[in-house]
């Protein structure tokens, strides 16, 4: 025991006495083709979780065996969402509970932890997942369940800077890493459930100094700090509550609460914003700007350079937050500055990422009911009135709205677990899920610190044999090139390398390697509980390293109705799994 102690202290020692330097903005910059360190939730600020490493390939890949396993241990497991990042041999990976290890990445040693102290009145809706770290400089920043960024030394884990973001006893939460750019640490905010008001802020990475803050639901003002002074910073869209009825904006949702990307081509940062706030549709009539969209933001400023609204009026919490990943192709013998996402609301969209001009938009999953197609122009949902969930007003006793049967579920074509895009087989890597739900709305009114629904909902596998789909997809022409069906729904992210292989995780345990272009399973190990985590690769001394953390939980056991029922044998864990080929 007291060996091994030492030998950790040795290797601390080791590690922090090698020549390190600060991460940057020009490393950050670089993440994607840097294959020795790992600086951002995406692997790059585009986030298209793609690397440009072969080693590990179609042909080598059945050699791969794990080289160590870390737990984050105590009693205290439950879903882990995260990325882990890498720098210098040290791996940061935030747990549940709002928790943060460092560790060696030659032999699994903790290095340091730290936990935030949280209060017992945080709601976080949807378990108490964290999805990783930024790194700045020397500091590793996080946020927390009771909604403060929290910036720590990357070599002590003592805390050097935290700021409240949020009011935590109104549902504000953060789960979502945030990214660095320009020497600033940008956030959003959880708690659409609660009928907060979501936002996107922007920090002094160094010293935690605010510098602006964008509310995301249209009408409220933002604010940008100059020279210690706070000044306005312009209304958010046009007028107060133009596209929502009376005071609802001023509970109106949104929530930024998957973090955002960063283009570096056109200098934007792309943030999706969720439901509006109540889920009963009938209480706002509107479109409810900027709800359920992608934003176009100035990274300097705060300003909404552009908005894409998925699904106007959303009645089903569809959300819209899903990453909008960056790509380019040839069209006509032009360059295309496009970007994609796929919506909760079944259709996958590619935007122009200029402007956030409509290109195309189509389905990624089996069935959709709650909308006849996209508008081909603008790419606005065709809507049918019968398949959305009544006004409680109509009926008998007021109590409760005709129901319907939904599909997508409210949990989504797909979630927040991040897709990748290989820039070798031009081809989205969608996790997905074929799911549909019995959703009907109930009165409700908006009182701080409560969830604010105003509707009901049981969800259901439409089939038997699967729920999670694992889809490449084609963005120029819609198609899916193959499908990987999975028993369980996916809940973890994706990741494709240039060794022609596409990874991801399983409730089930499984860690799979997939044939980029044939959907073939070239690999797979169960790592003993559920992946909702998204694995990363980097190379240390010439060898190629692979991680996932594995740890089942997330919104499916909680929210997921009879879904629920089919995942509860599933056990609960936390470990970062770390993989290599032999030498
Ligand atoms: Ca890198
Ligand atoms: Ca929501």
């Amino acid at each position: 025991m007291k060996r091994f102690a030492l030998s950790a202290l040795v290797t601390a020692m080791t590690v922090a006495g090698a020549a390190q330097a600060g991460v940057t903005d020009k490393d950050i910059l670089n993440d994607q083709m840097s294959t020795g360190d790992v600086l951002t939730n995406g692997m790059g600020l585009r986030a298209q979780r793609y690397s440009p490493m072969d080693k590990i390939n179609t042909k080598t890949v059945k050699d791969m065996r794990p080289v160590w396993a870390f737990s984050f241990g105590g009693e205290k497991q439950r879903g882990q969402e995260s990325q882990p990042m890498v720098k210098d041999g040290v791996m940061y990976v935030t747990a549940s509970y709002s928790r943060v290890f460092a560790v060696d990445t030659k032999t699994g040693d903790e290095l340091w932890e730290y936990n935030a102290r949280l209060p017992d009145g945080i709601m976080p809706c949807c378990d108490v997942i964290n999805r990783g770290v930024a790194l700045y400089d020397d500091l590793v920043i996080f946020g927390t369940l009771d909604a403060k960024l929290v910036a720590l030394n990357n070599k002590t884990g003592k805390v050097v800077w935290k700021k409240t973001v949020e009011d935590y006893k109104a549902g504000y939460s953060i789960t979502a890493a945030p990214i660095v750019v320009k020497g600033k640490v940008i956030t959003g905010v959880s708690g659409g459930e609660f009928g907060i008001v979501g936002k996107v802020e922007a920090y002094d990475a160094k010293t935690g100094k605010l510098a602006w803050t964008r509310p995301t639901v249209e009408g409220h003002m933002g604010y940008i700090w100059k020279d210690g002074k706070k000044m306005e910073n312009g209304i958010s869209g046009g007028e107060a509550g133009k596209t929502w009825p009376g005071d609802l904006w001023k509970s109106g949702g949104a929530a930024t609460w998957l973090g955002g990307t960063y283009d570096p081509d056109v200098d934007l940062l792309f943030f999706g914003t969720g439901n509006p706030a109540p889920w009963n549709s009938h209480l706002r009539p509107g479109d409810n700007l900027f709800s359920s969209s992608r934003l176009g933001i100035d990274p300097d400023t705060g300003k909404i350079a552009w908005h894409f609204q998925t699904t106007p009026h959303d009645g089903w919490d569809y959300d819209g937050v899903n990453e909008l990943i960056s790509f380019d192709y040839k069209a006509n013998g032009k360059t295309v500055k496009a970007a994609a996402t796929a919506d909760r609301n079944g259709f996958m969209y590619v935007l122009n990422r200029e402007n956030g001009d409509f290109i195309r938009g189509f389905p990624f999953v089996d069935k959709i009911s709650w909308a006849k197609g996209l508008d081909a122009k603008t790419g606005r949902p065709i809507y049918d009135d019968a398949n959305r969930p009544g006004n409680p007003a109509d009926s008998k006793d007021g109590k409760k709205g005709k129901s319907v049967l939904a599909i997508p579920s409210f949990l989504g074509g797909k979630n927040w677990m991040p897709m990748a895009y290989s820039q070798d087989t031009e081809l989205f890597y969608v996790p997905s899920n074929e799911w549909s739900m019995d959703i009907w709305n109930e009165p409700t009114a908006y009182k701080k610190g409560a969830a604010y629904l105003g509707a009901g909902f049981t969800i259901k596998a439409l089939k038997d044999e699967y729920i999670g789909v694992l889809r490449a997809m084609d963005p120029k022409t819609g198609k899916e090139v193959w499908r990987f069906n999975n028993y369980a729904p996916l809940w973890g992210g994706v990741l494709a390398t240039k060794g022609n292989l596409v990874f991801f995780g399983t409730p089930e345990g499984y860690l799979r390697g997939l044939n980029a272009k044939t959907g073939e399973v070239e690999y797979e190990f169960n790592t003993g509980s559920g992946i909702v985590g998204s694995p990363i690769t980097w190379e240390e001394n010439g060898e190629q390293f692979l991680s996932v953390v594995s740890g089942w939980g997330g919104a499916v056991p909680l929210w997921g109705g009879e879904v629920a029922k089919r995942v509860k044998h599933l056990n609960q864990g936390g470990t970062v799994w770390t993989f290599k080929l032999p030498k």
